[in-house]
């Protein structure tokens, strides 16, 4: 069993795209610059911004982050977006969610300028993967592609059990598993909550990426000899040992399944370091694209 070590290549990707950031500026050329908007005061999401905007730094990307309070109304919200749309020097956009209940997240998606919609979320840029065509693709999985290729894995005509069907993960993924592209080319089963015989199903899989927010859900019965698993799932369970209180599970129930596997993805420490990284590639494209 080999583990996928996202926190390695991650770094591969960072230190590759701080080389080009250091030659756009060589050159007295504009550095790519990623605005984050905020909502609230979630734990969470805070941690994911605050990564987002020091992985930045760490690069030599510019950033903006801008903060709203919870009860901001959606009008004000979505004029925020649209003074980032017109800005010539901000490059990509990204609105961490989950939005407070009052505010439409497709409707805020919708606004942001498809050439900055550096999370590849917007129906144009999700059209645009539905049908091969070059677009920003949904960093979670954008990253698990880049894992997959960094480890030269084989994927040509395996089965993939893909188990989430979220606009954000589990839908991307099984689209770009499927295409004719490498890695890509798998046969791939998309599975939900009102999936028949899931337990089947996986056995089946070459390839399962678990992608449900239900902790230690694959259970190794679960998975058949050889099989590569993607644990996607980041859940944070209550823990009295940890001093922050709680810790982090993955949907794979990790210590069972892994003696099973080819390769797997650790958590924490494989998907999530890989979804910056994507971010970061997705943000250094579209300050190319627009400059
Ligand atoms: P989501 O929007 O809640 O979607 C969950 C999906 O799982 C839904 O399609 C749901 O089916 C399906 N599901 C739920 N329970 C199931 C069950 N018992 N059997 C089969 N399918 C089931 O979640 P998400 O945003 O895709 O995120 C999934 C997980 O990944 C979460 O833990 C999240 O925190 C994590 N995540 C991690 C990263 C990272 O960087 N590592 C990034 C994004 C998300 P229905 O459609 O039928 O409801």
């Amino acid at each position: 069993m080999q583990i996928l070590d996202g926190l390695v290549v991650s770094q591969a990707t960072k230190d590759e795209l701080r080389l080009k950031v250091g030659q756009l500026t060589a050159a007295g050329k504009k550095v790519p610059h990623l605005a984050a908007v905020l909502v609230g005061s979630n734990g969470a999401s805070e941690t994911y911004v605050g990564s987002k905007v020091k992985t930045c730094e760490e690069i030599g990307y510019k950033s903006t982050l801008l903060r709203f309070p919870e009860d901001i109304s959606e009008f004000k919200l979505l004029s925020a977006i649209q003074d980032l749309n017109n800005d010539p020097d901000i490059d990509g956009i990204l609105v961490q969610l989950p939005l407070p209940k009052h505010i439409s997240e497709a409707k805020v998606i919708e606004t942001i300028d498809p050439s900055k919609d550096v999370d590849g979320f917007h129906p144009e840029s999700a059209g645009k993967l539905v049908q091969g065509l070059p677009t920003f693709v949904s960093a979670t999985p954008h990253g698990i592609m880049l894992m997959l290729e960094h480890y030269k894995i084989d994927t040509k005509g395996k089965h993939a059990v893909v188990i989430g069907r979220s606009n954000i993960v589990g839908r991307p993924m099984s689209i770009l598993l499927s295409a004719n592209t490498n890695p890509g080319n798998c046969t791939v089963t998309l599975c939900h909550s009102q999936t028949h015989n899931l337990k089947e199903i996986c056995l089946q899989a070459d390839i399962i990426v678990a992608a449900l927010g239900r902790p230690e859900f694959v259970k190794a019965d679960m998975v058949k000899e050889g099989a590569v698993v993607i644990d996607v799932g980041i859940t944070r369970v209550p823990d009295a040992s940890k001093k922050r209180g709680y810790s982090i599970k993955g949907d794979v129930d990790f210590a069972n399944v892994s003696p099973k596997c080819s390769y797997i993805t650790p958590v924490p420490g494989g998907v999530g370091p890989m979804t910056i990284a994507a971010l970061m590639a997705n943000t250094y494209r579209a300050c190319m694209e627009r400059n």
